[in-house]
């Protein structure tokens, strides 16, 4: 994946669908890595530094509030917009409780999704942000208190975060 791009995970069962919005996404500089499924979303989290995710609510398998739930469990900063169809929006609501930015109707405005899209990655890039402090204040804790090689180790630690 390019590093100078949104790196964006859609999941939907609507192959369709699915391929539709990749394509307008990849044509406005998002990577996009788009699956069919609830599970194979979480597998691709894994393996991949996503920042922002859209994810369809219903599904079959694991469904997308579920999904939800095991990006942000793994994944602490990455921001999910949930995507819902005719007569979900009471689950979709449901879901900005269990961590999601922001919910869009189906069949959704594309000027809309960029704006939501772009709304999450501002958050994702401040929850990053206030994760690396929060880190830094630990570490300067440890500095205080800590032998040298306590600190070089927390330092290693830092670097690597994700
Ligand atoms: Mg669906």
């Amino acid at each position: 994946m390019q590093n100078n791009k949104i790196n964006l995970l859609i999941v939907d069962d609507e192959v369709t669908f699915l391929d539709s919005i990749r394509k307008s996404l990849e044509a406005r500089d998002f990577n996009v890595i788009a699956v069919d499924r609830g599970e194979k979303a979480i597998e691709a989290a894994k393996k991949n530094p996503i920042d922002v995710a859209l994810v369809d609510l219903k599904m079959p398998g694991i469904n997308g509030e579920e999904t939800l739930k095991a990006l942000k469990a793994e994944h602490s900063w990455m921001e999910v917009v949930i995507l819902t169809g005719h007569g979900t929006i009471d689950s979709a609501v449901e879901c900005t409780r269990s961590g999601a930015f922001s919910y869009l109707q189906k069949p959704c405005d594309l000027n809309e999704l960029l704006e939501a899209l772009k709304e999450a990655f501002k958050k994702k890039v401040m929850n990053r942000r206030k994760i690396e402090e929060e880190k830094m204040d630990e570490l300067l804790k440890i500095a205080i208190s800590g032998s040298p090689r306590d600190i070089l180790r927390r330092l290693k630690e830092i670097d690597q975060v994700e």
